[in-house]
C-alpha cells in the first residue's frame, strides 16, 4: 500500500491557504485517516476500483487474504512470442458438443460477467492430458473498449479476454478440480476492434442491459460456446503454459491455453461491457489483473502459431522475391 500512502501525500499542499496552525491539527488528523483507509482491507478488488473510500484488497494485496496469490506460477503472464518453444505435441483440439445450443444464466457477479454452462461440452486433444468438461465462461476489459486483457502478447494488451473454464471430465464441481494441479483448463481468447458488430454475441451484448446492478442476473435464450469463438479451422494456433486462476484464491491448478486468433466486435459492443457496473455503483472497468512474473516457466506454441517477428521477416523476403519490395 506504500504507492498510495505516497499518492496521499502529494495533496497535502494544497492546505496550502489554511494557517499553519490549522494545518499542525490537521496534518495529523488526515494522515491517520490515510492510515485507516488506504491499508487495503476489506474484500479483493481491481485496481480501478480502489479508493481511499472504498476499503479494498488492490492486487498488489490479494496475497494477505489468499497465500496462493503470491505463488510462483501465476497469471496472467506476458507472453514474449520469440522466446515461445515450438511443441509438436500440441496438436488441435477437439470440441465436442461445442455447437450445443443451450440456455443459461447471465450474471453481473461484481467482479465480472459470468455464464453457468451445462457440463455438456467437452474438449480434448491439443495436448491436455485427459478430456475436460466446460464449466462456465467470464470476461475480463478495460474502459470504453480501451486495453483491458489479462494476458498480452509481446506487451501487447487487447481490449477484452475470454476465459471458458473446464475441469477434468470425471471432477463434479471447480473446487474438487482446484486441488489437482493439472485440474482445470482454461481456454484464453482475445478480442479485436472490427468495424462491423459481431452478431454472434448479440444475445451476450443484450443481456447485459438488464445485469448493470452487481449480482443481477437474467436468461440467455439459445447460445452456444461455437457461436462465441472464432471457426475450429482457425483454433490451430496457440500458446500454452502452466498457472492459476487469476482472481482470488489465485490456485496454480490451471492448464492455459490462448488462442492468437482474436474474437471481432464492434467499438460499441466492447463499451457495452463498461455500463455494467461494481458493487459500489462505480463503472465497472478494468476488470484484469496486471501480469505476474513468469519466475523461469516455459511458454509453448503450437505447430499453428507463428513468431509474429519471423513471419514479418517471412512476408518481407517474400515481397522482396517477388520484387515487389521498393521497385515502383
Ligand atoms: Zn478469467
Amino acid at each position: 500500500m506504500r504507492s498510495h500512502w505516497k499518492k496521499q501525500v502529494i495533496v497535502l499542499p494544497s492546505l496550502g491557504r489554511v494557517s499553519s496552525k490549522m494545518q499542525q491539527l490537521i496534518l495529523p488528523v488526515l494522515l491517520a485517516s490515510f492510515w485507516t483507509t488506504c491499508t487495503g482491507a476489506g474484500d479483493w478488488c481491481y485496481q480501478s476500483q480502489f479508493t481511499c473510500d472504498h476499503q479494498c484488497k488492490a492486487p498488489d494485496n490479494w496475497n494477505h487474504a489468499h497465500s496462493d496469490c503470491a505463488g510462483r506460477n501465476q497469471s496472467p503472464i506476458n507472453i514474449v512470442t520469440r522466446k515461445t518453444l515450438k511443441d509438436e505435441q500440441l496438436t488441435p483440439f477437439q470440441f465436442d458438443n461445442y455447437q450445443q445450443i443451450f440456455r443459461g444464466t447471465i450474471k453481473n457477479n461484481g467482479h465480472s460477467v459470468q455464464v453457468g454452462v451445462p457440463h455438456l461440452s467437452t474438449i480434448s486433444g491439443g495436448g491436455l492430458p485427459t478430456n475436460y468438461k466446460a464449466v462456465q465462461f467470464h470476461l475480463h476489459w478495460g474502459n470504453n473498449g480501451g486495453p483491458g486483457s489479462e494476458h498480452t502478447i509481446d506487451g501487447e494488451q487487447y481490449p477484452m479476454e475470454l476465459h471458458i473454464v473446464h475441469m477434468k471430465h470425471h471432477y463434479t464441481d471447480l473446487t474438487t478440480a482446484l486441488s489437482d494441479p493439472q485440474g482445470v483448463a482454461v481456454l484464453g481468447f482475445f478480442y479485436e476492434r472490427s468495424n462491423s458488430a459481431n452478431r454472434k454475441y448479440e444475445p451476450i451484448i443484450n443481456a447485459l442491459q438488464s445485469i448493470k446492478a452487481a449480482n443481477g442476473n437474467t436468461s440467455l435464450h439459445s447460445v452456444s460456446l461455437a457461436q462465441l469463438i472464432p471457426a475450429e479451422q482457425n483454433l490451430t494456433a496457440y500458446y500454452r503454459y502452466k498457472g492459476s486462476l487469476t482472481t482470488p484464491g489465485c490456485t496454480e491448478a490451471v492448464i492455459w491455453t490462448l488462442f492468437e486468433n482474436p474474437i471481432p466486435l464492434s467499438m460499441e459492443q466492447l463499451r457495452a461491457f463498461s455500463e455494467l457496473k461494481f458493487h459500489s455503483g462505480k463503472q465497472m472497468v478494468g476488470t484484469f489483473r496486471p501480469v505476474q512474473p513468469l519466475n523461469g516457466r516455459q511458454v509453448f506454441r503450437s505447430g499453428g502459431a507463428v513468431i509474429l517477428a519471423s513471419s514479418a521477416l517471412l512476408l518481407a523476403a517474400i515481397a522482396a522475391a517477388l520484387g515487389l519490395s521498393q521497385t515502383n
